[in-house]
């Protein structure tokens, strides 16, 4: 019964594809063309020490420059690559552009450099090897790397608790991204392998537009504090009364687009340490 169908009408298996699914395929090819070309690439966001407002250290965010597209989402097209196949690749490209980048502007050595890791990546075996050379190739101590993975990745799996625990052994410290957004569960925090807790705008912020919640502040300080934790950063700070709430209530770490919007690196990691928050 083809022929009933609009002359054009894509068909797999015999069942028309609708348009979602027109626009999945098609962005999956583009994006496996993109990573072939080597056409991503990395932007970087500074992390700023609220006491003093020196810059501790810098994430790597991916950034995917298309022709007709624009900048896509990295919301959109890391999900994509999850589902086709494409993150393990992304996540090594990134992290080794990120090293290597790292590397080139050195007045950023005594500086972290945060690289976000997906479940899908720790479950493969080969990852945590994969890190390890790449930070031996390009030079980089095991302690200026951090890998940050969402509560679900943490909790996903005992194959890939197994790759944190062996780069955590390697000196690279595990940070959980996103805190307060997924499942939180404060207890769990506890017993897992970890060293620092993004915590998410939305934890922070109960009403937009709002203030951080010095009661959310204080109980994931406890939190850390019981746990270990010594790296705890507060995301997506917009404004400077954010900032100083913040550093008020003892929050040791910041990152947002008032304290510097992610750019590339030869503008984010260029110029030395200079302050972004003037001490009070
Ligand atoms: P994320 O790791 O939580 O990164 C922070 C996101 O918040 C970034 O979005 C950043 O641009 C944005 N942001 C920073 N400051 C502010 C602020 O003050 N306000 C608001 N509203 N947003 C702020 P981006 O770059 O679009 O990335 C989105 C997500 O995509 C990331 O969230 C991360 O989960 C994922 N992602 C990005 N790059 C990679 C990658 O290389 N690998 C993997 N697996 N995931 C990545
Ligand atoms: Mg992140
Ligand atoms: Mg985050
Ligand atoms: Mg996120």
């Amino acid at each position: 019964d083809a022929g009933r169908r609009a002359p054009g009408a894509v068909t797999v298996c015999g069942s028309p594809m609708d348009a979602d699914a027109l626009q999945r395929v098609s962005l999956d090819i583009d994006l496996r063309r993109a990573v072939e070309a080597d056409r991503l690439t990395v932007h970087y966001q500074p992390v700023v020490a609220l006491d003093g407002g020196r810059i501790v250290g810098h994430e790597a965010l991916a950034r995917w420059p298309d022709q007709e597209r624009g900048w896509v989402s990295p919301d959109a097209f890391i999900a994509a690559a999850e589902r086709n196949g494409l993150i393990s690749d992304i996540g090594l490209r990134v992290l080794r552009r990120a090293l290597r980048d790292k590397r080139r502007y050195g007045s950023y050595r005594n500086t972290w450099l945060s690289v976000n890791v997906s479940v899908v990546q720790l479950e493969d075996e080969a990852f945590a090897g994969q890190v390890l050379r790449a930070l031996d190739e390009e030079g980089i101590p095991a302690d200026e790397l951090r890998i940050e993975v969402t509560e679900s990745a943490l909790l996903a799996s005992a194959r890939s608790r197994a790759q944190l625990i062996e780069l955590r052994r390697a000196g690279i410290r595990i940070l959980v991204d996103d805190f307060g957004t997924g499942f939180s569960s404060l207890a769990s925090v506890r017993r897992l392998p970890i060293d620092g807790i993004k915590i998410s705008r939305e934890l922070l912020h109960d009403e937009e537009p709002g203030l951080p919640d010095p009661t959310v502040v204080r109980a994931v300080r406890l939190l850390a504090a019981g746990a270990g934790v010594t790296d705890i950063i507060a995301e997506g700070v917009e404004s400077a009364l954010e900032v100083r709430t913040l550093a008020a209530l003892g929050m040791p770490y910041a990152q947002g687009f008032h304290l510097g919007r992610p750019a590339p690196a030869s503008r984010a990691l260029r110029w030395p340490g200079t302050p972004l928050v003037s001490p009070n």
